[in-house]
């Protein structure tokens, strides 16, 4: 069957990465109409839209998108465009997934675990104004609605895939009428499962510690976006880094699926990146769509050439270009 799906290429090494993806793709024998579209600084030269409507209307029509990384510029610039198209589909929960992957060392095995970020408001709302010179006011925005969602979404997903704990993270000693209004919807929707999937709760500075100490105790993480986003990266380093954990964010009608990582500037048009991350993130969407044959098949190949080990890109302490690695998933894949 022929799927048409948006892409959105981004820009620092999302060209590259979202190319190997492509070239997999098509090894493996997906017929597959991408809708190229261009989002952030590149989008801008041409439109002068950092988002632009056409990329929009091609998600809402296409239900599914591969997206690469895009930068946001630091301290001033432009508005985020990956929160900002989170927001204008409503994409409110992020799950990634962090797993250890076959011949890929790392400080800990037996490491599966899944994030559940809520990604829609939080400090993420980006209201900031000046109270008076060298005052600054950020508004961190928590509503029931969204927290409510965001804990139903962590709790179906644990039902569905037969987790057995839910920890929600959050700093409610400190915060405690936006933290702990999040603390309370997630609370609400736990009493509703009693009986299915184990509920706890921890500080976020303290579960930091714990993940770091005692991974493999914990399980399905439930948090709000700021600190979804940061401990999300804390997980990606107990598996082998940022190159090999992926990601999707869903709404209600459309999916967008992308890497944990960045647009990784230091290493970008050097044909260095590890594709691993959205590769994955493009087996959850193939999943998403129904392709679940071809999905596994991608994965063994992908599995294959990092058990060899020959193969595998500098972050993972070998010296293969992207390029390499790319081409040695294709001949697993054709095989
Ligand atoms: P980053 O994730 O881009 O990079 C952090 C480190 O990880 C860098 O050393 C980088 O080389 C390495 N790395 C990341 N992905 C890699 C890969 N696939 N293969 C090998 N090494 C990889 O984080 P950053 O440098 O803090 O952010 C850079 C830019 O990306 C910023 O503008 C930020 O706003 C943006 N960003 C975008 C998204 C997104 O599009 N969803 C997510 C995070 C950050």
């Amino acid at each position: 069957m022929k799927h048409v799906i948006t892409l959105i290429p981004g820009d620092g090494i999302g060209p590259e990465v979202t190319e190997s993806v492509v070239r997999i793709f098509k090894a493996a024998g997906l017929q597959i109409d991408w809708e190229r579209h261009d989002a952030g600084v590149t989008a801008f030269d041409k439109t002068e839209e950092t988002l632009p409507v056409a990329l929009l209307d091609s998600i809402k029509r296409n239900k599914v998108a591969l997206k690469g990384p895009v930068t946001t510029p630091i301290g001033q610039g432009f508005t985020s465009v990956n929160v900002g198209l989170r927001k204008a589909l409503d994409l409110y929960a992020n799950l990634r997934p962090v797993r250890n992957l076959p011949g890929v060392t790392s400080r800990y095995t037996d490491i599966d675990l899944i994030i559940v970020r809520e990604n829609t408001e939080d400090l993420y709302a980006g209201l900031e104004h000046e109270v008076i010179p060298g005052v600054v006011e950020s508004l961190k925005i928590i509503t029931e609605r969204a927290s409510t969602n965001i804990a139903r979404f962590a709790f179906d997903f644990a039902v569905k895939y037969q987790r057995k704990k839910i920890t929600a993270i959050h700093k409610a000693n400190i915060m405690k009428l936006s933290d702990g209004l999040f603390l309370d919807s997630c609370r609400a929707v736990a009493r509703d499962h009693m009986d299915d999937i184990a509920y706890e709760e921890r500080i976020v500075d303290a579960a930091c510690m714990h993940l770091v100490m005692h991974p493999e105790k914990m399980d399905v993480l439930l948090l709000p976006n700021l600190y979804g986003d940061i401990v999300s990266d804390l997980c990606a380093g107990l598996v082998g880094g940022l190159g090999v954990v992926p990601g999707a964010n869903f709404g209600r009608d459309s999916a967008v699926f992308e890497a944990v990582h960045g647009s990784a500037p230091d290493i970008a048009l050097a044909n260095l990146a590890n594709p691993t991350a959205l590769l994955l993130s493009g087996l959850m969407m193939l999943d998403h769509i129904g392709e679940h044959e071809v999905a596994a098949k991608i994965r063994a190949g992908l599995d294959a050439v990092l058990m060899k080990g020959a193969i595998r890109t500098r972050d993972l302490g070998g010296d293969a270009t992207t390029t390499a690695f790319t081409d040695a998933i294709c001949r697993e894949v054709h095989a």
